[in-house]
């Protein structure tokens, strides 16, 4: 069989995942991502403060057992330090309790290891190549010259639709019925630890969950070091707002929630303009047999790095079957 060439928008887990699947199966791929570096919502956030390098995990802030059984399982080179973060008192199978001491980004960066790809790349467009065969990939205005003989996508939604839209392919309509949910994330650093759960779960309130981040074997001098999320539907209505006027509202949340002591050493608002959808496609993947497209990534079948990495084995499957 003549090599094939297949390109993967987003070096996210799901696009991260099934470029292994690829590769290990002999096919050609390159990924592209407009970020400037993989793992796409496992994200990690470093910030300098006095001499301190800390890190928040600001999207996942970690995996359930299962979640962290499936990954470690994924055959690579190297393996993966995933260690169990909440104390076993308070581990329950749906709570992500194993996370990476060096930061959740650790997961895409190991995923990556021996992969193409291309960083910094957002995909603006793809244009028909060999007489409509392949496809040519357009970053901002540069073609590139590579052709594919399939292209997936496993941006969010609504990213996929944009990069579509030249191709008139059908599955943009289905794309464009998904609903974006945001979420405001709050990295904040206090002077001393507050005496809380490792991860904790504010019943009525704004607040979905408060992250100790000082709590994941990571140096934090002796300040507590938290990421804080707010609620998707609150976080949704306040998405147009000033992080400064949110960052208040948090904040005074915690006082209300009688967090104690503040004297804060640092702290930055982070919006996810994506960071889910209100109501998941329900199928595993989107696919354009004629055209040789797909659509792949955690929307399809949920919220969650378990529906990315099922979306990622959907894909595969469909790749295989498509380049045969
Ligand atoms: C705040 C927050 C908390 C979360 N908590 C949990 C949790 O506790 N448990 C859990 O299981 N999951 C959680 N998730 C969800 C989890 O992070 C996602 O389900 C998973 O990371 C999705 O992976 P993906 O590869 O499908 O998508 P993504 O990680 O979003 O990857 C898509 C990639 O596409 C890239 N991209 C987008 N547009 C373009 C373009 N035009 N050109 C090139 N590249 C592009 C992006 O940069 C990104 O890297 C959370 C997410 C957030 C935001």
């Amino acid at each position: 069989m003549t090599q094939r060439h297949v390109a993967i928008v987003g070096a996210g887990l799901s696009g991260l995942e099934l470029a292994r699947q690829l590769t290990n199966a002999g096919v050609s791929t390159t990924l592209f991502d407009k970020s400037r570096g993989v793992s796409g919502r496992v994200a990690t956030r470093r910030a300098e403060v006095a001499g301190h390098t800390l890190r928040f995990d600001h999207g996942t802030p970690g995996l359930t057992e299962c979640q962290a059984e499936k990954i470690s399982s994924l055959t690579m080179p190297t393996q993966l330090a995933l260690e169990p973060w909440l104390p076993p008192s308070a581990m329950t199978g749906n709570e992500p309790h194993f996370s990476l001491a060096s930061g959740m980004n650790g997961i895409g960066k190991w995923l990556a290891q021996g992969q193409s790809i291309a960083l910094n790349a957002p995909v603006t467009a793809l244009r028909e190549s060999c007489g409509g065969k392949t496809w040519q990939i357009e970053s901002e205005s540069t073609l590139r010259p590579q052709n594919f003989d399939l292209v997936i996508t496993t941006t969010p939604p609504l990213q996929a639709a944009n990069i579509l839209k030249a191709t008139q392919t059908p599955m943009i309509e289905q794309l464009n019925t998904m609903r974006p949910e945001g979420c405001w994330s709050l990295m904040l650093v206090t002077e001393h630890p507050w005496d809380i759960a490792p991860l904790l779960t504010p019943q009525d309130s704004l607040i979905e969950r408060v992250i100790s981040e000082h709590t994941k074997g990571r140096l934090s001098n002796t300040w507590g070091v938290y990421t804080i999320q707010a609620h998707r539907a609150w976080s949704q209505r306040h998405m147009d707002e000033d992080p400064t006027l949110v960052c208040k509202k948090i904040l005074s949340e915690l006082d209300r929630l009688g967090f104690g002591r503040m004297n804060i050493v640092y702290h930055r608002m982070h919006r996810w303009l994506y960071a889910g959808v209100a109501e998941p496609l329900g199928e595993a993947i989107l696919l354009d047999t004629q055209r040789k497209l797909m659509c792949a990534g955690d929307w399809c079948l949920g919220n969650d790095v378990t529906s990315a990495l099922k979306s990622a084995d959907a894909a595969w499957s469909a790749a295989i079957e498509l380049l045969s």
